[in-house]
């Protein structure tokens, strides 16, 4: 439970963190609020020389206006994002996403930004942002970049960041109307990550579904879209039972996650569950 030596530096701006993240390439991680960087640490599943402490530039945390949608800073913390008036006007379901995580503690010192660069499988925002459809912006000294969150989520604590880039924001775009979403969890419930998280975003005009985007986490190493329900949804009745026999269809074709609290086919249970409970809820939203 003892982490290995480090070096500890304040960063003063977001361009100080990045020129002491690209001179210790490798060596350096960003320290935000710290709660998965210090367990990893004490665990020495993460050993690095420096830290680099972001946790203090005021400005990171902003939330605000992008046209017509939501940009948010990589600092925000998951309470600012649950309580933002902005977001739950928005983007309501990132808003339901932030609250269900962890506990007040965790949810008042961790931040989206190292969340999502921390990609841990069971973690709430991926399936959120995928449902979102939104975009991360990335910057490297010198440059910058926008990565769609259908992009990042590569694998198992894996994502499309590069060691010298950090996340400096999510942006999300403008709510389309006659849309609704949802986000519901099978909490685990000792560490209260996602056994199943199940996002959506449904469109729906003249009783039937137009568009729609289901993300799931918890279920599989990384937070995936849903296309085979998306597709079974996509110009069909949204009543209780086309959503039921669209929702049948959940995860399959994915290789699921099994441990001792739930195996495969519990976790593919949940997945039909919890993918028509917030279909459902996201078609009475709209
Ligand atoms: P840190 O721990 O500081 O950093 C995590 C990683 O991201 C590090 O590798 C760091 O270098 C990197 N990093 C940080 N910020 C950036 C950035 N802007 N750009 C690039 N890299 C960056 N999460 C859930 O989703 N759902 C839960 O239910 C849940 N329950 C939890 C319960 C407990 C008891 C604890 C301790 C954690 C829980 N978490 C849960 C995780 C929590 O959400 C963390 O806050 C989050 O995963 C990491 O955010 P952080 O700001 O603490 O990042």
């Amino acid at each position: 439970m003892i982490p290995s030596t480090f070096d500890y530096h304040r960063a003063a701006s977001v361009d100080e963190a990045l020129e002491l993240l690209q001179q210790h390439s490798g060596d350096a991680q960003i320290l935000a609020g710290g709660h998965s960087l210090l367990p990893s640490m004490k665990l020495r599943l993460s050993s690095p020389s420096l830290l680099i402490d972001i946790g203090g530039l005021a400005e990171f945390g902003d939330i605000g206006d992008h046209s017509g949608g939501v940009t948010i800073g990589a600092g925000a913390t998951h309470h600012g994002i649950e309580s933002s008036a902005l977001i739950q006007e928005r983007a309501p379901l990132l808003a339901q996403a932030a609250a269900t995580i962890g506990d007040p503690q965790v949810r008042n010192r961790g931040t989206i930004g190292g969340s999502l660069a921390h990609a841990d499988p069971a973690a709430d925002y991926p399936a959120a942002l995928l449902a979102l459809e939104a975009e991360l912006i990335v910057r490297r000294s010198g440059g910058e970049r926008t990565i769609a969150a259908s992009d990042f989520f590569v694998d198992l604590f894996m994502t499309g960041l590069e060691e010298d880039e950090l996340i400096v924001a999510v942006n999300i775009p403008a709510p389309k109307s006659n849309t609704g979403a949802c986000y519901l969890k099978f909490s685990h419930p000792a560490s209260r990550f996602a056994v199943c998280g199940c996002a959506v975003s449904i469109t729906v005009e003249g009783g039937k579904c137009s568009d729609v985007r289901i993300g799931f986490t918890g279920l599989a190493n990384a937070a995936f879209r849903d296309t085979g329900v998306e597709d079974a949804l996509r110009g069909g009745a949204v009543d209780e039972a086309s959503v039921a026999t669209a929702a049948a269809k959940a995860a399959a074709g994915q290789e699921l996650l099994s441990d001792s609290f739930a195996g495969e086919d519990y976790r593919q249970q949940l997945a039909r569950v919890y993918a028509k409970r917030a279909i459902l809820a996201a078609v009475a939203a709209v």
